[in-house]
């Protein structure tokens, strides 16, 4: 029998529910090593403990005891990926280079095995949603802001123009108009309606007294936010949903709202030839971490008379010295992205692997929110007939403490639908994202090609982590998802330095 150890693990969250349990878990394991040949050889236990960084001391001590050698471990057991991390970035970038480094395998009792591309994709696109569940449980808990957003509050920092105070025996801030600076919020709005821009209002309002907690001028990005903050309107957005039965007044009515979006929506002048530039928003200069920006400049060759071409140069925003030094012609880096591109595709029957590995993971995560979303239902259920015995038996109207209790329900009722709203989403989400990703992958060097500028943008902002020119190399560093994907060391590409020469002119 081959040697293996195990790796059990549960977040306090997860105490709750059935199934992951530290026993079972190790049971699960140990019947899982048995079958396939292994023998547990000692078991390392994480208990209350989220795997959102490798900070847990029992993983800690898995990974001393895996390294050295003479504990011959030969496989890692874990009931589930998600035990063991769910962060996508250790995972790829520690975990799975350290078991593969010291020849180990990391086996998973209800997860795929195997060390194919299309496992190692799958376990990566399921870390990816590991990953986000973590978050959207972390936000869920947070501060009891779901249990805010029932009451009405406004779950976030009180918005320029509102304050926060404290109410008399609750637990809950309340929201108010601050009438100097809401002042300034109205002001914002009737400019912009009278078609001043964006800078104009900031300078107005700066000269009228506008000034932020250090007597300072608010930047023009705050005063743009104060123009699309739908939550003056006394609604706001939460988690996708409109939050509409709010606690605090309105400072904005509906139709000057509108009309001000509407306003900023419009497509000015200079914004569209800026548009022209694929590259602007998401290209960076690694010397100096400005962002490069585009330019048309004329060049005149013997062959092809006078063109124009466009050129992305460092803005030296930064005050770097590599402002206008170096440019680099947009053709240049259209080809280095597309032999990106290139490495990025799937062979076909890896693609069906991944697609069945994907339905049955997807498969594995709706139980669960299956589950908790028919005990929602339940109690909502339950509520709405409680609610609906004491109405027309009339005795609510009569006794103050079922008037409370009234209350606590209706706000128990409106928390567990906003919750029921987000689970109604993560499970359509999941199976639309990933096989989205791999229908992107099977067309993504084509897709590029018919490209315009504002898709050119978004693919590379899609598959890109680094994207940026150091004077010479443009440097292409792809998300983790797609080096899996290319794992061909195709991320540099050299460029000549455009020389004096070569340097356009105009
Ligand atoms: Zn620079």
């Amino acid at each position: 029998m081959k040697n293996a150890v195990s790796y059990v693990r549960v977040s306090s969250d997860d105490q709750a529910k059935s199934g992951f349990s530290i026993p079972q878990q190790i049971t699960n394991n140990m019947n899982f090593a048995v079958q396939n040949g292994y023998k547990i050889d000692k078991t390392f236990k994480d208990e209350g403990i989220s795997a959102k960084d490798l900070n847990r001391p029992a993983l800690q001590d898995l990974l001393a005891y895996c390294m050295d050698k003479s504990n011959n471990v030969e496989a890692v057991v874990v009931w589930k990926l998600d035990r063991i991390s769910r962060s996508i970035a250790d995972y790829s970038a520690t975990l799975e280079p350290f078991f593969k480094e010291n020849n180990i395998k990391l086996l998973t009792v209800t997860d795929i095995n195997g060390d194919g591309l299309d496992v190692e994709m799958m376990r990566q696109i399921s870390m990816v949603f590991a990953e986000r569940e973590r978050k959207t449980a972390a936000l869920r808990t947070k501060e009891g802001i779901r249990g805010k957003v029932a009451t009405g509050q406004y779950p976030y920092h009180a918005p320029i123009g509102y304050e926060n105070i404290v109410q008399k025996g609750s637990k809950y801030k309340k929201m108010i108009i601050d009438e100097a600076n809401a002042f300034f919020v109205r002001r914002a709005y009737v400019l912009c309606l009278q078609g001043d821009s964006i800078r104009t209002i900031t300078s107005k309002l700066y000269k009228e007294g506008f000034r932020n907690k250090h007597g300072n001028k608010h930047p023009k990005t705050t005063v743009e936010y104060i123009l699309r903050n739908r939550a003056y309107t006394g609604k706001f957005y939460y988690d996708g949903s409109l939050i509409e039965d709010t606690n605090y007044p309105p400072l904005i009515d509906e139709a000057t709202y509108f009309a001000v979006q509407k306003k900023l929506n419009a497509p000015e002048k200079t914004r569209q030839t800026h548009t022209e530039f694929a590259y602007n928003e998401c290209m960076t200069c690694s010397v100096c971490g400005c962002r490069m920006t585009g330019e048309r400049k004329l060049k005149t060759s013997k062959k092809s008379g006078t063109r124009t071409y466009i050129y992305y140069h460092c803005t030296g925003n930064r005050g770097g010295e590599c402002k206008r030094t170096s440019y680099v012609r947009q053709e240049l880096i259209d080809e280095a992205i597309i032999n990106v591109l290139k490495g990025i595709t799937i062979p076909g029957e890896i693609h069906d692997l991944v697609i069945k590995g994907l339905k049955d993971v997807h498969k594995e995560h709706n139980k669960d929110f299956e589950q908790r979303k028919r005990s929602i239902r339940q109690r909502i259920n339950k509520i709405d007939k409680m609610l609906k015995d004491v109405f027309e038996s009339g005795m609510g109207k009569y006794s103050e403490s079922l008037q409370q209790t009234i209350q606590d329900w209706d706000i128990e009722r409106k928390t567990l639908i906003l919750e029921e709203q987000e689970l109604l989403k993560i499970t359509k989400t999941f199976f639309e994202q990933s096989n989205c990703l791999l229908e992107f992958c099977k067309n993504c060097h084509r897709a590029f090609l018919k490209a315009n500028p504002e898709q050119k943008r978004r693919i590379v902002q899609i598959v890109c982590s680094n994207f940026s020119y150091d004077g010479e190399n443009i440097i292409i560093e792809p998300n983790q998802v797609f080096k899996t994907i290319i794992k061909s060391g195709l991320n540099k590409k050299k460029l000549p330095r455009l020389d004096s020469n070569q340097q356009p002119t105009g």
